[in-house]
């Protein structure tokens, strides 16, 4: 059978140690089946258990295989789509709901970190950066409208203040949000998935879900085993392929890019990013970068529309690197990786239920991982049947990518270009 490890990546090649997971074989019984071990299965998974549900994970390849242990690590607040979009298309009772919950990913990964005493770096501080007077004027928005939903720990820097933040002169400010920050995200992952099977909750790796019967009674069938449950969570995302095709249907897996240099030192790490800060700029198709513990620029960018792998990754993200910080022209890319998210037409997470037991949160649309905190805690309070939260997102009207399975990548991309050329033309 074959035995899928971790992509090449610094993540990986850092990772806190583990022990060996089981493969699924033969028969087992629980109350929730939950397919995928990312952060939207761990978090239900860790919800669940505290709430007393017996739980089982099923993870087609290891904890972490998928963008939750590939990530640029940064803990970014809100939806992809900012909760102004919402306010414009929903009511106003929805959108202050969703409004209320767009923070609470951030709370829930540092709870998590400090109750089960994850070892994943976890720093404080994270910056959007403006590259025109454009941007700026977005963030100061977008500060007003988060201060409306009660999140204040935002400050507006100038262009002398971002400065003192980040060494890149292609600034013209930014905001800087002290409840945004970074983390090494595989081992964030790896921390949840201890804390699932310290409360009890089995996670089998190397066993893929291949079939769901559905029905009163669902079973998830592996290639060597089963779980019968009373409730069945799909939480693939971008990995999950055709298992559910009313899923697949909607969402469109897109891949991006990451580079990771060799240890730069203190002296150079401190100078490019003297607070420590992660920073992601304000163009649609964004840089983001962060240094690691042990002071390496994490640079990524770029996207690929359909999932490809890029043949040569450090070609493309590392000119955009060098754009940023043209001092690094002599240091070693040490790791490059590709990795997967899910977009959706509205760049706005999909949740919902498929008959009275098949649970699913998807396509978080490339900012995921305060989100899928929040979705695993919200799947969880409607298998307890508190769904207020819940029909909050599984009420958000979707909408199939133009063209179909067949045509959805080439209509995204030329969507993408276009956005593109307002980033390069500054509009
Ligand atoms: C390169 C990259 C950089 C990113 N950077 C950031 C960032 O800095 N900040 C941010 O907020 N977001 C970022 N994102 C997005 C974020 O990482 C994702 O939104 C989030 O991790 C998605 O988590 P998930 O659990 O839903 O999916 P995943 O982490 O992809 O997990 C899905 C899991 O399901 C498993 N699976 C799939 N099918 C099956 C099956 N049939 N049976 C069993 N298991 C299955 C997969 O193997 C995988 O482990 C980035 C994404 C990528 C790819």
């Amino acid at each position: 059978m074959a035995n899928t490890p971790y992509p090449q990546s610094y993540y990986a090649a850092s990772a806190n140690a583990v022990p060996p997971r089981p493969v699924l074989q033969g028969e087992v019984e629980t109350d929730v089946c939950v397919i995928g071990a990312g952060y939207t299965g761990l978090s239900s998974a860790l919800f669940l258990l505290e709430s007393g549900f017996r739980v089982t994970v099923l993870e087609a390849a290891k904890v972490g295989f998928g963008a939750s242990g590939r990530n640029g690590g940064q803990i970014v607040n809100s939806y992809s789509r900012d909760i102004d979009v919402i306010e414009r298309s929903v009511g106003p009772q929805q959108a202050q709901l969703l409004g209320q919950m767009a923070f609470e990913g951030g709370r829930i990964i540092r709870e998590r970190v400090a109750k089960y005493q994850i070892q994943c770096d976890l720093k404080d501080g994270g910056v959007f950066a403006a590259l025109n007077s454009k941007h700026m004027g977005h963030l100061e928005s977008q500060k007003r409208l988060w201060e409306r939903y009660g999140h204040t720990q935002l400050e507006l820097l100038d262009e002398r203040r971002i400065r003192d933040v980040v060494a890149c002169e292609n600034y013209v400010g930014g905001l800087l949000d002290m409840s945004g920050g970074h983390i090494h995200p595989l081992n964030l992952a790896l921390g949840e998935a201890a804390a699932v099977e310290s409360l009890g909750g089995t996670i089998y790796e190397q066993s893929a879900a291949v079939r769901i019967e559905r029905g009163a009674n669902p079973v998830v069938h592996t290639a060597q085993g089963k779980v019968k449950a009373k409730f069945i969570i799909v939480a693939g995302n971008a990995y999950l392929g055709n298992l559910v095709p009313e899923l697949a249907a909607k969402s469109m897996p897109c891949g991006t890019q990451v580079i990771t240099t060799a240890p730069l030192g203190d002296e150079l790490a401190k100078t490019l990013l003297p607070q420590d800060f992660c920073v992601e700029d304000c163009n649609y198709l964004l840089d983001y970068y962060r240094l690691t513990s042990d002071k390496r620029l994490i640079f990524g960018g770029g996207v690929v529309y359909g999932a490809r792998d890029p043949a040569n990754i450090e070609a493309i993200i590392r000119p955009k690197m060098l754009k940023a910080f043209p001092q690094l022209k002599d240091v070693k890319i040490d790791y490059a990786w590709t990795g997967n998210f899910l977009l959706t037409l509205s760049r706005l997470p999909q949740v919902g239920r498929l008959g009275d037991n098949i649970y699913y949160s998807q396509g978080c649309s490339g900012h995921g991982v305060t989100y899928t905190h929040l979705a695993g805690k919200v799947l969880a309070e409607a298998l307890k049947g508190q769904a207020e939260r819940f029909d909050a997102f599984a009420d958000l009207p979707h909408y199939p990518f133009p063209g179909g399975q067949l045509l959805r990548t080439p209509f995204a991309a030329l969507g993408a270009w276009y956005y593109g050329l307002r980033d390069k033309l500054g509009f």
